[in-house]
């Protein structure tokens, strides 16, 4: 049985899995924003997954939740200005 004559140097060793993490990754372009992403991901930048909304951005939440503030600032002046009617 061949065996081999002397150990393989650890130089050598690690030289064979230096390139083993490299790889080219697939990517595509988002159908509503065109922007490059991943093959099988949601877009990070416009949130859209298949032409379907499926994230909620930072941004959009922020707005989202400036209109709730205003809409309730609204209510309680309304309902406060009830009052001193009465
Ligand atoms: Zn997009």
């Amino acid at each position: 049985m061949p065996v081999p004559k002397r150990k393989r140097s650890r130089q050598r060793r690690d030289k064979r899995f230096a390139n083993k993490g490299i790889s080219v990754k697939a990517f595509t372009e988002c159908r509503n924003c065109q922007e490059p992403i991943g093959t099988h991901q949601a877009c990070s930048h416009c949130g859209y997954y298949k032409g379907i909304k499926v994230l909620v951005s930072k941004m959009e939440r922020a707005i989202k939740r400036d209109e709730l503030r205003k809409e309730k600032a609204a209510h309680q002046e309304a309902s406060t200005s009830e009052q001193q009617e009465k």
